[in-house]
C-alpha cells in the first residue's frame, strides 16, 4: 500500500508574524519556516503504517516555492521514502494545492492520502476534503486513531460529544489532529540518509493545472490591542462595572 503524504511548509509556529504596513498580508520575509505541525504528525503515522507493514511506500508531498525541497527532506529525514516536489512561486490556495494533489494521486495510485487537519497558516481546513471531494473517495478528518486491515481502514476522531469511529473502503483520504501520536525527532544520520533519497520536481503546468488564485484577500489587521485591568476593592463594585460598563451580566 502506498501513502501519500502532503506537507506544507509554513511559517515556524514559534514565530510571532507581523502585519504588513499595507495590510495586504503578514510579513514571511526572513522568519524561520517549518513544516506545519499536523503535517509532521501525518508523515510520522504514515511511517509507522510502514513500519508496522501495512504501507509499503511513503511518498511525501509538498507544493511551493523551491525551499519547499527542506520540508519535503524533513519528511524524509522522518522516513518517507521519497519526495515530489510541485514547484511554483504563485500563492496557493487550498483548492489549487487540492487539485494538483488529485492530479498526483491519479499518477502515483496511493491507496491513502493522509493530510494534516489543517495548516496554522491559512488555518483554512479545506484542503484534504476538497481533494477527497475532486476524487471521489471517502473521507475521514480529524483522526485520532488510525488503523488498516485489508483493504479498509478504521478511523476515530475526536467530535464534540465524544469519539466517533468511521470504518472506510480503501483508497481513501484522512486528515490527522494532535493527539494521533508524538512525531520522533529527527537524527543527524536519518538527515544525512534522508539527502540521498529520490526527490522528483515537477511544475503545475506538468500537471495541468490552472493555480490561479480563486478568493482575494481584502485587508490583514492586528488583533485590537489588549487594554489594561483594573482592581476592584469589592465583590459589588465588581458586580456594578459588569453590568453598567461591560455590559456582560
Ligand atoms: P489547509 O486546508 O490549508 O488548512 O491545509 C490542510 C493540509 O493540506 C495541510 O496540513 C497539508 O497536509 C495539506 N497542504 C495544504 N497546502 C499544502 C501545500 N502547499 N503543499 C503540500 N500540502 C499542503
Amino acid at each position: 500500500m502506498k501513502v501519500l503524504v502532503p506537507v506544507k511548509r509554513v511559517v515556524d509556529f514559534n514565530v510571532k508574524v507581523r502585519v504588513k504596513s499595507d495590510h495586504s498580508g503578514v510579513d514571511i520575509a526572513n522568519v524561520k519556516m517549518s513544516m506545519n505541525p499536523f503535517d509532521e504528525i501525518a508523515v510520522e503515522e504514515a511511517v509507522r503504517l510502514k513500519e508496522k507493514g501495512a504501507a509499503t511506500e511513503v511518498v511525501a508531498v509538498s507544493c511551493g516555492v523551491a525551499q519547499c525541497q527542506e520540508t519535503l527532506r524533513t519528511a524524509m529525514a522522518i522516513g518517507a521514502d521519497r519526495g515530489i516536489l510541485v514547484q511554483s512561486d504563485a500563492e496557493l490556495q487550498p483548492l489549487a494545492v487540492a487539485k494538483l494533489l488529485a492530479e498526483l494521486a491519479k499518477k502515483e495510485t496511493p491507496q491513502l492520502v493522509v493530510l494534516g487537519k489543517q495548516a496554522i497558516d491559512d488555518d483554512a481546513n479545506q484542503t484534504g476534503q476538497m481533494l477527497a471531494a475532486l476524487m471521489g473517495w471517502p473521507q475521514a478528518t480529524n483522526a485520532s486513531q488510525v488503523e488498516v486491515s485489508g483493504d479498509r481502514v478504521k478511523v476515530t476522531r475526536e467530535i464534540d460529544g465524544g469519539l466517533e469511529t468511521l470504518d472506510l473502503a480503501l483508497p481513501a483520504v484522512i486528515t490527522v489532529d494532535l493527539r494521533l501520536n508524538e512525531p520522533r525527532y529527527v537524527t543527524l544520520p536519518n538527515i544525512m540518509k534522508a539527502k540521498k533519497k529520490p526527490l522528483e520536481s515537477v511544475s503545475p503546468e506538468d500537471l495541468g493545472v490552472d493555480v490561479a488564485p480563486r478568493l482575494k484577500t481584502l485587508e490583514v489587521m492586528d488583533p485590537p490591542a489588549r487594554k489594561g485591568g483594573v482592581m476592584v476593592p469589592d465583590v459589588a463594585t465588581l458586580v456594578d462595572k459588569l453590568k453598567n460598563e461591560a455590559k456582560v451580566v
